[in-house]
């Protein structure tokens, strides 16, 4: 089978054509383009490629293309991208504007570019539909909540591909079977003991999730990305009363407070320096108070959230590094990990200070609970989901 991963920017378009089968998979093309104001024009040019290059003779024989939504009003799931897609992403634009509008497009341009093709969204809330109700509500009054405000989650192919992973990587099979057949099958019960995993998505933006058997349980990021950890320059956890109070000493509008809140806070609201850890790590080491801060925060948030689903989770047996950060930034590893041997989490310091953005174990020989860093593929978890819905 041929899946195309269509990777939609309000300005971008990426894509990875995957050669799928029962044996495994392998990437055949990959290709994007930048600044893009006609995507629909885009889109036929990387066909057209895919075909002068020789790697498909007619888009005809692509059979799927799988998009990566991320927040659908009244749906979510792995599910067939039509029209009720298309509707439900509409539906959340104005929460999701920089994602959803060019999904909606996206999904509409290649229904018509591959009409033969079977398109698939896999939303990134998908991952959290068995998340209790205690766990997904807000406190707020029913007219709010019945227009759709309640904790979704994000990154869900991000967690669920470490739900899987961490479920292999401690030989816990029952685990990973009902983590790879989610979507297929549901939720499923476990005969033996509990398998507890805390997966933390560290990067642009980020969330820690609980993992119970396969399936979260419970998710830092709540009904937009905004929220949870300090996002690079998203604010992350806000008090609501901040906002009105803010508005009014500032005198400033819903717009700007809302542009402010999604453009100038997170890592870069903090440091004053940037949006990326690396320029951030810089100007700390350098004795900047600030950007030290920033750090501080994001490593005081992490734990937050860790704390929070180890107590849910009952304890935990594989914490889970992943995505930009995660992977490679060793010194946030071990501030994290930091003083939490009573919960079994014991990091190695010399595995730790070696690995970078490769699958390892850094915890120590003797730690109850197994320290991963597993790199993040999103695209390829994309691919796979694609080819298991329609296998
Ligand atoms: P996105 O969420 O946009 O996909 P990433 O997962 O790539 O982003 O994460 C971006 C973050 O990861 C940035 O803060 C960046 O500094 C950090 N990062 C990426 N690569 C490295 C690296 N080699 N060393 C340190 N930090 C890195």
């Amino acid at each position: 089978m041929l899946v195309l991963v269509a990777n939609l920017g309000s300005t971008s378009f990426k894509y990875r054509l995957f050669h799928m089968d029962e044996s495994g998979e392998k990437v055949v093309a990959k290709g994007g383009y930048e600044r893009v104001t006609d995507h629909a024009g885009v889109i036929d040019d990387a066909l057209a490629t895919l075909q002068r290059d020789g790697i498909i003779t007619s888009p005809d024989e692509i059979d799927a293309v799988g998009f990566k939504t991320v927040l659908g009003k009244d749906l979510s799931g792995c599910v067939i991208a039509d029209q009720a897609v298309i509707d439900a992403l509409d539906g959340f634009a104005a929460v999701a504007p920089a994602h959803n509008p060019p999904y909606a497009n996206g999904i509409r341009q290649f229904s018509q570019a591959l009409p033969k093709a079977k398109l698939v969204a896999l939303f990134e809330t998908a991952f959290y539909q068995w998340i209790s109700s205690a766990s997904a509500n807000y406190a707020i009054p029913k007219t709010w909540r019945d227009i759709g405000i309640r904790r979704y989650g994000f990154h869900g192919a991000s967690h669920k591909f470490i739900a899987e992973r961490s479920a292999e990587l401690c030989q816990r099979e029952d685990a990973a079977q009902i983590a790879r057949r989610l979507y297929l099958d549901g939720p499923a019960d476990i005969s033996g003991k509990p398998f507890r995993v805390v997966s933390c998505h560290l990067g642009g933006s980020s969330s820690v999730t609980g993992i119970l058997n396969g399936v979260a349980i419970g998710t830092s990021m709540g009904f937009s990305p905004q929220s949870g950890l300090p996002q690079n320059n998203r604010v992350g956890e806000l008090d609501s009363g901040a906002i009105p109070y803010a508005m009014r000493t500032l005198g400033l509008s819903l717009d700007e407070a809302e542009r402010q809140l999604t453009k100038e806070s997170g890592l870069l609201g903090l440091s004053g320096v940037s949006n990326d850890i690396r320029d951030i790590r810089e100007a700390a080491d350098s004795g900047n108070t600030d950007a030290q801060l920033a750090l501080d925060s994001l490593t005081y948030s992490i734990r937050h959230w860790i704390g929070a689903f180890i107590l849910e989770l009952g304890g935990i047996d594989a914490l889970v590094f992943t995505a930009g950060i995660g992977e490679n930034n060793t010194d946030i590893r071990a501030h994290v990990c930091a003083n939490l041997e009573a919960f079994g989490i014991r990091l190695d310091p010399s595995k730790n200070a070696s690995c970078r953005a490769t699958e390892t174990d850094i915890s120590t020989a003797d730690s109850p609970a197994r320290i991963f860093v597993i790199p993040a593929n999103e695209e390829l978890v994309l691919a796979r989901e694609v080819f298991r819905k329609l296998s």
